[in-house]
């Protein structure tokens, strides 16, 4: 096993890394030779889940250790919303509208591909060098330095097996941003990705003092009453549908504007909607069709194994992961439905 991959199995990957040396080594020759005034931007994807924040932030912390001082931002809308707006790092955060144009370091994290970044993937041919830390078997690959492990739970897995090769020590703070990042993309620990070696970096970061069951509660376990009572309608029209998905079954369900309005919830709440939907056994794949405009959907797909839901997202403008995937489809509802139906 070569050194990069070594790295990278401890932090989680499989020995079979995807990363050369030449990678890890390129990635760390980019950062270790900035100045401490060097300009270094950290990006993630539009409508940033933990895995995206965590590992930004995170690494970002790390790079604080190091003597540099990143800034982070994320495509509009910029509004950084429970459960993550208490994450350690947060004073990193800049408006896109004021990320600079041409960073001598651009590092990029959960994006598969450059629209992710909508407004700032022009930062990409600006900046000095582009680095993407990810996890995606679609990554396309783009910016100057792609550093992909499609085996990697999540990209903090990556980050982390980065963080240890520029010698940065986990404290508490990088801890819970890696831990959130970590415990989002596994479901708690849950799918299929969860290895003995995504254990062993869960023992590490706990091991800082940082808080499982606060961190858990505040990640999956609390919700405002009015939301709760929202999923209570949402539920209560889930659709079975037994002979879609080769068979395999499909549930759906949605939530509209009006759902948010009439419980005086915003958009964020519906995130969790895909897991309460998705436990009914007699489907493989489920569905949750979320109204973020007139005709605008924005569609979580979830499978157990039947279905894969990254080609399925991919067909359908989006991307994803082969059992979480995601897309916008634009139309009446029943359109957006069938949009799905059809791609199966
Ligand atoms: P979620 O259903 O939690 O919003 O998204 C699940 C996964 O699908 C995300 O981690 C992300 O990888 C992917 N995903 C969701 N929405 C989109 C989208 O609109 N475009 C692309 N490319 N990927 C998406
Ligand atoms: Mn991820």
């Amino acid at each position: 096993m070569t050194p990069g991959s070594a790295a990278l199995a401890a932090a989680g990957g499989q020995p079979s890394s995807a990363i050369s040396d030449s990678d890890w080594s390129a990635a760390v020759t980019a950062i270790q030779g900035l100045p401490p005034t060097a300009t270094v931007l950290l990006v993630c994807h539009v409508n940033p889940d933990g895995d995206a924040l965590g590992s930004m932030l995170g690494f970002g912390l790390g790079l604080r250790q190091l003597g540099l001082a990143p800034v982070a931002t994320f495509p509009a809308p910029f509004e950084l919303v429970p459960p993550f707006d208490a994450l350690p790092g947060r004073d990193m955060l800049i408006d896109p509208a004021g990320a600079p144009a041409a960073p001598d370091l651009l590092i990029c994290f959960d994006a598969a591909s450059e629209g992710r970044l909508g407004e700032l993937a022009d930062r990409l041919e600006h900046a000095g060098t582009s680095l993407v830390l990810d996890h995606h078997a679609s990554n396309t690959r783009f910016g100057d330095l792609p550093v992909v492990e499609p085996t990697a739970a999540a990209t903090s897995v990556v980050a982390e097996a980065l963080l240890t090769r520029l010698g940065v020590r986990l404290d508490a703070a990088i801890a819970e941003c890696l831990y959130v990042a970590l415990a989002t993309d596994t479901g708690s620990f849950k799918f299929d990705l969860t290895t003995p070696a995504v254990h062993e970096l869960a023992a590490r970061l706990l091991a800082t003092g940082i808080r499982p069951a606060e961190i858990s509660r505040r990640l999956f376990d609390s919700r405002p009453f009015g939301a709760m009572k929202l999923y209570g309608d949402v539920l209560a029209r889930a659709v079975l549908e037994p002979g879609a998905a080769g068979g395999g079954g499909m549930v759906w369900s949605y939530a509209t504007l009006d759902d948010l309005a009439r419980h005086g919830q915003q958009r964020h709440v519906l995130e969790g909607l895909i897991d309460a939907l998705r436990v009914a056994e007699e489907a493989d794949l489920a569905c949750v069709f979320k109204q973020v405009g007139d005709a605008e959907w924005s569609v979580s797909l979830r499978s157990k194994g039947g279905v894969d839901v990254s080609r399925l997202a991919v067909g359908l403008g989006g991307g994803g992961h082969r059992l979480a995937a995601g897309f916008t489809g634009y139309g009446e509802l029943t359109e957006v439905v069938d949009s799905v139906r059809a791609a199966l």
